[in-house]
């Protein structure tokens, strides 16, 4: 992997903001600020193309925030009221929470991914059957009665978060995002989100990878409660698409800009698999262990007990998908309905086994 944008790494290792950069003709990023958050900031981009204008992942919703798009906006020459298209590579707050204010100043619509519409915080909250939905799905993955109460959300609930926009235009896997005289076509890549895109700039061979690819961190996968299959499978599959990009570089949403799309893609497909080796390693010496359980035993960055609150979701939510993609591989039994959770055996030793990396 080569680091293309020198100044984003300088700025993400001495924990500066990084400067408003034309990538290419007509392309800028622009860092928004994340509040409160280790990622410290999004890459929101700009393309243009005549009087066309779309933004690509705006950003989280807070005045700082907007600041920084109007601030990267104007840089690139323009302002707000110019924009005439939104995109966004998924529904996470960190990308589409500005989407809605930036919509009410430039009246551009906001287009996303189809099937990433039921993947809006709101809407996924009502499909998982609201709190009482979230409890059981808490507590059948073996989380301890007095601890269910520190991880889930009141039904009452507001804010920026859950009010973030439907959008107005749908799209789908090769669609063209439609700025006129530069092609930007859409490649589904689901894994982080079921409808997390990448948009291809094929004119300067650029990838806006999003989340999907980033150069430093891997994104969660998560199976959120309610969710159905396997978006781990899914992700696997997405990473194997990338060797049809290698040529591009990639211009992440966090981090910095790089190229080596299909080295960068191979290294994170081996730490999932890496990390379903762990799993299986610690089902195979407990006796039924829950997800609770098991994501206890796991290896994480910062250690177990510096995950507190609602960073506990995000490690359930990621030891689920590992365990239901080796689960939908054969590897695993679950035995559903147990008192204290359900609880995963390992069902066929050799069926276990994690993507085409792995020999034998
Ligand atoms: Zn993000």
């Amino acid at each position: 992997m080569i680091v293309t944008g020198e100044a984003q790494r300088q700025a993400w290792r001495t924990r500066q903001f990084p400067p408003v950069e034309q990538v290419a003709a007509g392309l800028w990023s622009v860092p928004v600020t994340i509040p409160d958050s280790p990622l410290r900031y999004t890459l929101a981009y700009v393309i243009e193309s005549g009087r066309h204008v779309t933004a690509v992942d705006p950003g989280w919703d807070s005045d700082t925030g907007w600041q920084d798009l109007l601030r990267g906006l104007a840089v690139a020459g323009m302002t707000a009221d110019q924009v005439t298209g939104i995109v966004v590579t998924h529904v996470h707050p960190d990308h589409h929470g500005l989407s809605g204010r930036l919509r009410a100043a430039s009246g551009a619509p906001i287009a996303m991914h189809a099937a990433e519409v039921a993947t809006l915080p709101a809407r996924i909250w009502r499909a998982g059957g609201g709190a009482a939905g979230d409890r059981d799905w808490l507590a059948r993955c073996g989380v301890p009665g007095p601890i269910i109460g520190e991880l889930t959300f009141r039904d009452d609930q507001d804010g920026p978060f859950w009010r973030m926009p439907d959008p107005d235009v749908l799209l789908n896997d090769g669609d063209d995002i439609g700025l006129p005289g530069r092609p930007v076509r859409v490649v589904w890549t689901p894994g982080h989100t079921p409808g997390h895109i990448c948009l291809h700039d094929s004119g300067h061979d650029l990838l806006l990878t999003g989340d999907h690819l980033l150069p430093r961190i891997t994104p969660n996968i998560g199976l959120a409660p309610g969710g159905q299959g396997s978006p781990l499978a899914g992700y696997l599959e997405s990473l194997r698409r990338m060797r049809g990009y290698d040529s591009a570089e990639a211009l992440p949403a966090h981090e910095y800009r790089f190229r080596g799309i299909a080295d960068r893609a191979d290294a994170i497909a081996a730490h999932h698999q890496a990390r379903a080796e762990e799993i299986i390693g610690i089902i195979a010496t407990s006796d039924g262990p829950t997800i609770w359980q098991i994501a206890q035993q796991l290896t994480w960055s910062r250690g177990w007990a510096q995950i507190t609150g609602f960073m506990r979701r995000a490690a359930l939510a990621e030891t689920a998908a590992h365990i239901a993609f080796l689960q939908a591989g054969g590897g695993l039994t679950r035995d559903a309905g147990e008192p204290g959770g359900d609880r995963f055996r390992i069902a066929a030793p050799e069926a276990v086994s994690c993507g085409p990396a792995q020999d034998g």
